[in-house]
């Protein structure tokens, strides 16, 4: 869970799949997440890259309706380090936009304002360039769950919620 709160709706847990069994296991953090999603395609996950788990165990989380489930494009980029990025959900569900806080405060929106950003700022060149950032946007699932993916997905801001 992310301790953090926003006005927007937060990213409750991340998760991925399982290639073998398709069941879902939470990942504790962004990093590690991250670190799966970046090469999801040549590597794929599977139950036992966790030692206290084994296909036989039941999922940590059902895919159901009372989270909203978004999920990545596999081998998205890391996020590059001291930046954030975040996910914003439109009302009407139909997508989802993908906003970086650059190490400065900034904020870009898609690629041509990474470039422009670097324009700008180009004291961070050496420190990421346009390749390390995706504003591919993570689809939404409505009712299903695709075979083999990652995906984080976020809760549903309730009013109860502190
Ligand atoms: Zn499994």
């Amino acid at each position: 869970m992310e301790k953090s709160r926003t006005s927007k709706e937060t990213v409750g847990a991340y998760a991925v799949q399982c290639g073998r069994c398709s069941k879902w296991r939470l990942i504790p953090s962004r990093e590690e997440y991250e670190t799966i999603r970046e090469s999801f395609i040549e590597d794929p996950w599977f139950c036992d890259k966790n030692p206290e788990v084994s296909c036989d165990d039941p999922g940590d989380i059902e895919y159901d309706t009372s989270r909203l489930w978004v999920i990545d494009k596999p081998n998205a980029p890391k996020t590059p380090p001291n930046t954030t990025r975040s996910l914003s959900l439109r009302k009407n569900l139909s997508r989802t936009d993908v906003t970086y806080v650059m190490p400065n405060g900034k904020r870009v929106r898609s690629t041509v304002e990474v470039e422009k950003f670097l324009e700008t700022y180009p004291e961070y060149k050496d420190q990421f360039s346009v390749s390390n950032f995706s504003f591919a946007t993570p689809k939404i699932l409505e009712d299903m769950v695709p075979g083999n993916s990652a995906g984080s997905n976020k809760k549903r801001r309730t009013e109860t919620e502190k």
